[in-house]
Order: C-alpha cells, then sequence, then structure tokens
C-alpha cells in the first residue's frame, strides 16, 4: 500500500434524523405486538415448558420478546420430525417442489411490509437495508422456482463403453441440512438459503441467531402458507456454542453463514462426521477506485458499499483504495455524502442508515475508531456513537490515515467504518486489495468497462463487483457467491447453491458384452482389443 497521508478534514456530524419517532409514528411495540410474537414463538420446537430469552428492539433498547430455547433434546426431535417428513417431499416430482418456491416468491412481495417491521425491530437497520433482503429473497425464489428442474434433472454422460454403456448422473437431497444462520441479514440468511436445499428435496432444521429468530420464524409461516409441508424446516433456538454443535451433530450437511472464527470450528465437527458442510464467513472487503472513475458514481456507490446496514453486511466495504491523481476529490465528495446522510430509527423509509444491532457491535466499532484515532488516524465524517438516537447508533465514519499496527486496518469491524488508502499503480491496488486472508467481495470503479473486468481478475475475491458497490453481484442469483480463503467454502446461489444440497448419483447401465475378456478372448488378447479401443476414442476425438 503507498502512503497514507492523513489529510486532516474537518469532523463533521452525520444528519440526526428524527430521534423523537423511533418507530416513524409507529413504536416498536405496535409493530410487533405480544400476540405476533406469541404465535411465531409456537413454531419453535421446544418440548414441555421451555426457558424464554428476552431479546432488546436495537432502535429503542426497549424489550421485543421473549422466546422458547430449545435443548439439545428438542434439536434431536427436531431432526426426526424433518427426517419424518423428507422422504414424502422427495418424492414429490422437482417442478412440485419448485411451485411452492414461486407461491412464496408472490406471497412475500404483497406481505413484505410485515417482514420489513420484523426485520427492523429485530436488527434496527433502515428499512431500506430491510427491503434489500426482500428484493434478494425473491430473487432466489424466482430463481430456483424457475431453474430447479434444469439443475436437477437427470443428466446423460459418456459411458464406459460407447454405446454399450448408458450412463446417467442423478441427483440425490442430502436428507436433512443443519442450516446456521447470523442476525445480520435474517430474512435472506434463513429462508434465502434454505429455498435450494427444500427445491433439491430435502428438509431443513435451522439455528437462527436468537435476536433474529421472528423473522426467520415469519418465513417459514409464510413458506408453510406457500405449500411447505410444516414439519419439513423446523426451528430451533438456542445459545450458539450449545445449541449449534447439536444441529451439526445430526445433520447429513451442513449450510453454516457467521463469523470466521465459529466457521472453523463447525467445519471441525462436520469433517469429524464425514458429512458436507458450506461455510460462508467474514470479510475485509476492498474497494478500488481507478484514476479514470465516474468520482459522483464511486462516491455514491461508496456510500451504499460502507453503510448499509450500518456495516453489518458481510460484502461491505472496509478498505476504499483510491489512485492518488483523484484521492482528494474523491474523498471530499465522499465525505460530503456520508455526512449527508440521515440517521433515523422509523419503522418507514426515509432514514439512510439504522442503528447497530447490538451492544457488542457498538463496542467492536468504537473501539476501532478509538483505537485508531489514538494511534494517529484522522477522522473525515463522523467517529461517534450517537445515543441520543438509539443506545447502538454509531456515525457512519471514514478515517484517513490509517497504518496496519491499528486493528481497524486488518480485522473485520462489522460497523459503518471505512478506512481510505492511496495508490499509484493497478497493480499496487491489486496487490493491497489482496494482502488480507479474506477473500469475500470487492468492488472497483472505472470509466473502461474491460479495464475494470481485468483487474477483477486478478483480486481474490469470491464477488467483484464492477462500477456497483455489492448488489451486482449478489443479485446475480444464477451465478455463485461465496468466499475464497477465510470467507469460506462453498457458494450459494446458481448451480453450486443448489448442488450443494444433493449427492451426486452416477447409474450405469451395460449391455451386449461385460467389460471383461468374453467371446472367447483370453486376457491377454482382451488387453489388446481395449488398448486399440483406447487409441480409437482418443483418435475420434471422444471424451
Ligand atoms: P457468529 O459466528 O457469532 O454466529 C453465527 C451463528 O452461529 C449464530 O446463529 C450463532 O448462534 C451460531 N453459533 C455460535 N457459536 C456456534 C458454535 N460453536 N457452533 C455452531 N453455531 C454457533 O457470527 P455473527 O456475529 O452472528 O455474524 C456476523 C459474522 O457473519 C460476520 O463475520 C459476517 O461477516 C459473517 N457473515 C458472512 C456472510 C457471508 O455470506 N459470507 C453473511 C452474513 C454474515
Amino acid at each position: 500500500m503507498s502512503d497514507l497521508t492523513a489529510d486532516a478534514v474537518a469532523t463533521e456530524r452525520p444528519g440526526a434524523g428524527n430521534p423523537a419517532a423511533p418507530g416513524g409514528g409507529r413504536t416498536v411495540a405496535a409493530a410487533v405486538p405480544a400476540a405476533l410474537v406469541a404465535r411465531l414463538a409456537s413454531g419453535v420446537t421446544a418440548a414441555g415448558d421451555p426457558d424464554l430469552v428476552e431479546t432488546v428492539a436495537p432502535l429503542t433498547g426497549e424489550r421485543l420478546a421473549g422466546l422458547p430455547q430449545s435443548t439439545p433434546a428438542d434439536v434431536e426431535v427436531a431432526f426426526q420430525l424433518a427426517r419424518r417428513a423428507q422422504s414424502a417431499w422427495a418424492a414429490l416430482p422437482v417442478r412440485r417442489r419448485a411451485a411452492v418456491l414461486l407461491r412464496f416468491h408472490d406471497l412475500l412481495l404483497r406481505r413484505q411490509d410485515e417482514v420489513l417491521d420484523l426485520i427492523q425491530a429485530e436488527t434496527g437497520k433502515a428499512r431500506l437495508h430491510a427491503f434489500e433482503e426482500v428484493l434478494a429473497v425473491a430473487m432466489a425464489a424466482r430463481h430456483y422456482g424457475r431453474a430447479a428442474h434444469t439443475y436437477l434433472k437427470d443428466k446423460r454422460r459418456g459411458g464406459a463403453l460407447p454405446v454399450l454403456t448408458h450412463t446417467v448422473e442423478a441427483r440425490r437431497p442430502k436428507g436433512v441440512i443443519g442450516h446456521i444462520s447470523p442476525w445480520n441479514y435474517p430474512l435472506e440468511l434463513s429462508v434465502g438459503d434454505a429455498l435450494p436445499a427444500f427445491a433439491a428435496g430435502n428438509a431443513v432444521v435451522n439455528k437462527p441467531d436468537t435476536q433474529t429468530a421472528l423473522t426467520a420464524l415469519w418465513a417459514r409461516e409464510l413458506l408453510v402458507e406457500a405449500g411447505l409441508p410444516a414439519d419439513l424446516w423446523q426451528v430451533v433456538i438456542g445459545d450458539g456454542p450449545v445449541i449449534g454443535p447439536a444441529v451439526v451433530e445430526h445433520a447429513d450437511y451442513v449450510s453454516f453463514t457467521g463469523s470466521t472464527r465459529t466457521g472453523r470450528d463447525v467445519a471441525q465437527r462436520a469433517a469429524a462426521r464425514l458429512v458436507g458442510a458450506s461455510l460462508e464467513l467474514g470479510g475485509k472487503n476492498a474497494m478500488l477506485v481507478l484514476s479514470d472513475a465516474d468520482l459522483d458514481a464511486a462516491a455514491a456507490g461508496a456510500v451504499r458499499a460502507c453503510f448499509s446496514s450500518a456495516g453489518q453486511l458481510c460484502i461491505s466495504i472496509e478498505r476504499l483504495l483510491v489512485h492518488r491523481s483523484v484521492a482528494d476529490e474523491f474523498l471530499e465528495r465522499f465525505a460530503a455524502r456520508t455526512r449527508a446522510l440521515r440517521l433515523g430509527g422509523g419503522l418507514a423509509y426515509g432514514a439512510d442508515m439504522g442503528s447497530l444491532v447490538s451492544v457488542r457491535q457498538l463496542e467492536t466499532t468504537t473501539r476501532h475508531v478509538e483505537e485508531a484515532v489514538k494511534a494517529g488516524a484522522v477522522v473525515v465524517a463522523g467517529g461517534r456513537a450517537r445515543p441520543d438516537l438509539g443506545p447502538f447508533f454509531f456515525e457512519p465514519t471514514i478515517l484517513d490515515g490509517v497504518t496496519p499496527e491499528m486493528a481497524v486496518c486488518a480485522e473485520e469491524t462489522f460497523g459503518p467504518v471505512v478506512s481510505v488508502y492511496r495508490f499509484d499503480t493497478d497493480e499496487e491496488a491489486v496487490a493491497a486489495a489482496n494482502s488480507t486472508p479474506y477473500g469475500l467481495n470487492s468492488s472497483v470503479w472505472t470509466g473502461d468497462r474491460r479495464r475494470g473486468r481485468a483487474v477483477a481478475a486478478r483480486l481474490r475475491t469470491g464477488t467483484v463487483n464492477v462500477n456497483e458497490a455489492y448488489a451486482a453481484a449478489y443479485g446475480s442469483v444464477g451465478s455463485p457467491m461465496g468466499g475464497m480463503g477465510d470467507s469460506g467454502l462453498g457458494r450459494r446461489h446458481g448451480a453450486e447453491g443448489i448442488l450443494r444440497f444433493t449427492e451426486a448419483q452416477t447409474i450405469a447401465t451395460q449391455r451386449l458384452m461385460p467389460i471383461a475378456p468374453s467371446f472367447g478372448l483370453d486376457d491377454k488378447q482382451f488387453a489388446a482389443v481395449m488398448t486399440g479401443g483406447l487409441r480409437a476414442l482418443k483418435a475420434l476425438r471422444l471424451r
């Protein structure tokens, strides 16, 4: 990375929204009434008289829900129920299963306001960012609803002996998927990732984060309304280190989204049982602004890239690499846009950024900024918590002059904080972007799309967006999305996103002659005939 000049830019406060009306006219309690919580909570697999755990609405700090806690024994029951439902589901034609996804798509779009309230109440994010989840889930539902049949149908393959061996590659469901999801995108990462698993004929036992379980339970209800057999999707809730391993213990395949640290633990447990796992983990994503970029578009893109869901987005940008020749001008425009952001907690569209989800996220964000400033970094915009708006609000923050010994330089903050670095050549920018063990997402801004794609090809990340922040690649649901290196294993979306939930089965039917000495040939003669046959197959360019 080239020099890390700390151009002093006056700190200004981003806009305050309207702290007096955290509910945008409606309170969280009115949007998520006790009767709704009780109805949704009845969808949790938890026997007897379970312990309740309380969740808090991040926007205001008020009590949100008391949710039943599943025990490891409940997890076992959940797998039994799911397993029983799975065999009948798997026996249905793919198109019948996929039709449920298409009906779910329509129901979701029609009833989106219900879930937007829940997502906002549970995460504290702005409504626009909650809507991005609806968008992502609807796209996945449409894609797998329409394309599952093509992905899953039997495929004719070349046989051992042309004409004489008829070979088919078939796809069988894994069985019951253990699906563990985090709090940051509770709709997308609970139901969005489960949809292809269902389309492929599996059942799912889902452990959402307790903080955002209501959203997952709402999605479950809606999918059942769309035609999913109720037992096919079990929801268990509980302490991650207790219930998470229990889910892995019974699963035929594990789909995990969360931190790299937990992902390693999940991977080891799955490996010990010889079951597969896909792991969607953390990132320290970079955005590159090349010398020929449209600076206004890049500045607007950087705001989306860095501050969507208050930076609690695995693919959000925490490192901004800008060509030195345009750095000052870019930074001025980016900072102006950042300072103009309206923070707020209304359960309505209008705010540009909401709250962080918890005191833990607030503490990490605050620590990263305060330590960096103490060590010489300069706050270009934001930089402070905003308890006047809500208990976990933190301003969208731009840091300049960040150096490698500061935690914010290499560690995932998972908050609304981005550091700006300058570079002189594309080579230098690529090397800086790749100088992290993570490899999830990146973004390249340039006036020359071919140059953008050439730079993209050299970046070690699972997705690269050219002239967009993250939504272009994430929304391309026909193409795989996931991480390289410490950002994970496996992919969601596209063929990989559904085939991971299947076992490949090759069925080869032999006719007329065996693949062994026959018709009076001795071993030596058989070997000679086969040797001639192999030469002929290569000469005929057969694969
Ligand atoms: P986390 O790893 O703490 O928790 C994720 C889930 O795992 C939760 O449901 C949690 O209860 C559960 N869990 C905790 N301990 C467990 C254990 N020992 N065994 C099994 N499950 C356990 O992560 P988080 O803080 O909730 O989420 C934020 C992280 O997730 C960030 O690092 C972010 O980058 C990452 N993330 C990645 C993607 C992606 O697609 N790559 C998407 C969203 C979030």
